[in-house]
């Protein structure tokens, strides 16, 4: 009996010590936090209350891959990297191109797509291509690759950040800037939500997007790109990618 006693209160203990150090980590391990900016249609955006897009069905299928749960947590744009470094989150995924710049604070996958900035301006605009811009105001979304070429491209311009890039082509529509440099497939879905913009065809910058994981996260990251190889190879991402980009 006493015996007995002793392995219960041995085995209470251990549970309690294992439950201890899940808690000190904050976080249950098979719960993938993904952090992202759901302003970015079609890779995240709000449909009534329910985030969804392209980003996030890979996620989905990503996380499932891993055997593990995803939660999304939205925040600003600016604020993704900050998640993913600090442990907040355990991916960024919000059509996030790979800069150097970016790769001395996280580790990004293999990419998943490739994407460009676009001009857009207003249907009767006197600005025909890149050159115009040089001197003009430029809508952006802050701390955006669109935000950092335009600043370096374009010192005499004077340069608008908005947290959101819809709100950049609000502007646009009501004057306020004379053209919105955004990426591609975001640009595509705001000029068919408005009447009177277009995209210029001159495109700067060839982008990779690909998933932000932490630089303390080697296991998660290979894991990540050995799933990623498989659902590029598989066709499930380009699966995902038509049902929300129709070619042409
Ligand atoms: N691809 C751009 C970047 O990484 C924009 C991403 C976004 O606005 N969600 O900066």
């Amino acid at each position: 009996m006493r015996n007995f006693k002793k392995y219960v209160l041995i085995i209470l203990s251990v549970c309690m010590l294992l439950s201890l150090s899940a808690c000190k980590s904050g976080k249950d391990d098979n719960i993938l936090v993904m952090a992202t900016n759901a302003e970015f249609p079609p890779y995240e955006y709000f449909e009534s209350e329910a985030i969804v897009g392209i980003d996030v069905e890979i996620a989905e299928a990503l996380a499932e891959k891993l055997g593990m749960e995803l939660k999304i947590e939205n925040m600003e744009f600016g604020s993704i990297l900050t998640a993913v470094q600090t442990g907040k989150a355990d991916i960024g995924v919000a059509g996030m191109t790979i800069t150097e710049d970016r790769l001395l604070n996280v580790n990004f996958s293999i990419p998943y797509t490739i994407a460009y900035q676009v001009i857009i301006v207003t249907e009767n605009s006197a600005i025909k291509n890149a050159d115009d811009l040089a001197d003009k105001t430029i809508g952006v979304q802050e701390s955006t690759t669109g935000d950092i070429y335009v600043t370096d491209e374009y010192p005499d311009a004077k340069i608008e950040r908005y947290s959101k890039g819809v709100e950049a082509v609000q502007a646009l529509l009501q004057g306020k800037v004379d053209a919105v440099v955004i990426d591609n497939e975001p640009a595509k879905v705001f000029v068919s939500q408005n009447k009177g913009i277009k995209i210029l065809p001159e495109a700067f910058t060839i982008e990779e997007y690909a998933i932000a994981v932490s630089k303390k996260n080697d296991k998660l990251l290979k894991r990540i790109n050995e799933a990623l190889e498989e659902m590029l190879e598989d066709g499930t991402i380009k699966s995902i990618i038509d049902k929300y980009i129709t070619a042409g």
